[in-house]
């Protein structure tokens, strides 16, 4: 998996879903709370309707046991057997306990008639035998039930007791009865407390709760968001601390993990930059895999070389991305066998094949083991061309050499053989001898003026100075040449001089060689043109004629040492095949261009393109 995926699929992780965890906390905390108040109301409004019921029916009670002992009398005795003044006292009595008529108190007898009653007299009165209170109170002594009347649409709780006599036979019943209507209303009343209470509270905790919950989840949000940001590579995001409790040291905790991993980044991040900086100034191409042949690092000249990109590269197996065959076998050969390799390589290229020092060697982690490979490749193009062009140069310089010099032999041994040569041939000979000389001394002046230039600024002596100076001095000394062979040479120089950086003599030896290079390669009676003058920020030197010209074939190579496009012309005219290669050579050593333009029979132009000083140059 790649480094983009996998931060694609962890970035899926970021994105909320599910609950959050601001709903998780608060849902539960007001789930709890609903439960709690909820089931504390029931209980409390259960307890207390049961407990005024009790209470009730204690009234009730009571009322009933206080007349427990002259209602035995009376039903003992008889209504009418019944002292007037004991049936008065009961009478008052049961009306006082009656409370002006909230109690409703009647005495009973067995067969259920109503003998006394707090509410009139007991004939008015149905028979109650049946009551649910009366036949409860027969079985177990006393009962009690709870009736609606539907004329006084109320309901009322009645509480009876039986009445025994010595034989524990059933005599009657007292029993007192009271309307439940007030209690109820007051049950209603305190349910609706209650339940405001409850709503009251709810409403206060599930505000509060909110505020709550949201302050924690919105602070553990925070951290959250920050280690987000870590995670997408903002590595200098921190969590505010504000409080001291366990989110803060989390918090805490956080920041240091933050802080550690930037400086660690940091300093991977500047080990990473030293050794690119490193690798980018290396002239050396370097190529490093791991273990499994991916590519590690491949630094800026190994992409030129190869024609590839690092970027493309990195993290790809070696030889998916280049394909020179020797060098992935020397890397192979490292990475399995530990070898260490040095060859030589040709890189194939349409312009010119390139030549390529190589060394491979493998990597050793800290077991000892081997974790990859390395190679580095030395571009040695140039050097070796060097070397040929040395080579090549010594082969022609001594073949050169040679020729003069066998002539000069040649003739010296004929002379000396032969005493009595005749003067006139003597003098012939002697004139040969001499021009081979002048040749010889032609060719080692111009050897030495090659190798001169060729060691550049060291043997040159800068200033500033007019172009037209050393113009002026290369046509003077050709003139003669111009003159000898009728050439028409005119010589175009501008009112101000442009001003170069240069050496007078280099740059007149240069003026030199291409004017009598033109003088040479045209045939009496032609023209030659000297021209100066400023292109833009060029000083230009324009020689040309209207000579024989130069085949386009031969066009790219004039300038090569001792190449000559018809030896024998040159030879005879005193050529050694030097002088346009110290000509590029000054002109390179000045900073400078040089082009030809030619039509074969129709003449040749050099254009001298050299800087303007400013006038703020160093050398
Ligand atoms: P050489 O000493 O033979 O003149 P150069 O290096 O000066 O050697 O020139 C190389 C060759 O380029 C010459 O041999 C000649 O064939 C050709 N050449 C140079 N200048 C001219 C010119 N102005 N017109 C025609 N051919 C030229």
């Amino acid at each position: 998996m790649n480094k983009f995926t996998a931060q694609q699929e962890s970035s899926e992780l970021f994105r909320p879903g599910g609950l959050s965890l601001f709903s998780k906390i608060y849902g539960s905390y007001a789930l709890l709370v609903l439960f709690t108040v909820l089931i504390i109301g029931v209980v409390l409004i259960f307890q207390i309707g049961r407990d005024m019921a009790s209470e009730l029916e204690r009234t009730l009670y009571t009322k009933v046991t206080y007349l427990r002992e002259p209602a035995a009398e009376l039903l003992q005795t008889g209504l009418m057997e019944m002292p007037r003044e004991k049936m008065f006292s009961l009478r008052n009595s049961i009306s006082q306990l009656s409370d002006a008529g909230d109690a409703h108190i009647s005495i009973i007898d067995a067969s259920g008639e109503v003998l006394v009653d707090s509410h009139g007299y007991a004939d008015s009165k149905q028979n109650q035998y049946n009551a649910a209170e009366i036949q409860e109170a027969r079985r177990k002594g006393e009962g009690r039930s709870v009736r609606h009347n539907a004329v006084l649409e109320n309901s009322s709780m009645y509480y009876a007791i039986a009445v025994t006599g010595e034989d524990d036979s059933v005599l009657g019943f007292i029993r007192a009865a009271m309307d439940q209507t007030e209690l109820s209303r007051r049950l209603h009343r305190i349910n609706a407390i209650i339940f405001v209470g409850i709503l009251i509270t709810l409403v206060a905790s599930f505000i509060l709760g909110f505020f709550l919950s949201r302050g924690i989840t919105q602070r553990i949000n925070h951290v959250k968001e920050v280690a987000v940001q870590i995670a997408l590579g903002e590595y200098q995001e921190r969590v505010p601390i504000t409080q001291r409790d366990e989110i803060s040291q989390m918090a805490y905790a956080f920041n240091t993990m933050a802080q550690t991993l930037e400086d660690r980044i940091q300093a991977i991040s500047a080990n990473r930059n030293q050794l690119e900086a490193v690798m980018s100034s290396m002239d050396e191409g370097v190529i490093a895999i791991d273990g499994n042949e991916h590519v590690l690092l491949l630094n800026r000249i190994a992409e030129q070389l190869f024609g590839v990109s690092e970027q493309y590269c990195l993290g790809r197996k070696v030889y998916e991305c280049i394909r020179v065959v020797s060098l992935l076998e020397a890397l192979e050969l490292a990475l399995k066998e530990g070898k260490h390799t040095e060859e030589q390589l040709v890189l194939v290229e349409t312009n010119q094949d390139r030549m390529i020092d190589l060394r491979v060697s493998p990597l050793e982690g800290d077991s000892g083991g081997i974790e990859g490979a390395v190679a580095v490749l030395h571009d040695v193009t140039r050097i070796r061309r060097l070397e040929m062009l040395r080579r090549d140069f010594v082969a022609n310089a001594s073949h050169e050499l040679k020729s003069p010099i066998a002539a000069i032999r040649g003739l010296v041994e004929t002379m000396i053989d032969d005493g009595e040569m005749e003067p006139g041939i003597r003098q012939r000979f002697l004139t040969k001898v001499k021009d081979e000389t002048l040749r010889l001394g032609r060719l080692v002046g111009d050897m030495l003026a090659l190798s001169r230039v060729e060691a550049k600024d060291e043997n040159l002596d800068f200033a500033s100075i007019s172009l037209i100076t050393p113009v002026r001095s290369a046509v003077e000394a050709q003139r003669a040449l111009a003159d000898q062979k009728r050439i028409a040479l005119s010589l175009d120089l501008p009112a101000t001089p442009p001003q170069v950086v240069g050496d007078d003599d280099a740059l007149s030896d240069m003026a030199g060689n291409l004017l009598n290079n033109a003088l040479k390669y045209t045939t009496e009676g032609g023209s030659v043109w000297v021209r100066v003058f400023r292109d833009g920020d060029k000083a230009v030197l324009e020689i040309a004629d209207n000579g024989i010209g130069i085949p386009e074939a031969h066009l790219d190579r004039i300038f090569e040492r001792f190449y000559r496009v018809d030896k024998a012309r040159s030879r005879q005219l005193g050529g050694t095949g030097l002088g346009l290669a110290i000509v590029k050579h000054i002109v390179l050593a000045h900073d400078g261009e040089i082009k030809v333009t030619s039509k074969l029979g129709a003449g040749t132009t050099f254009r001298v393109e050299l800087p303007v000083a400013t006038g703020s140059e160093h050398r």
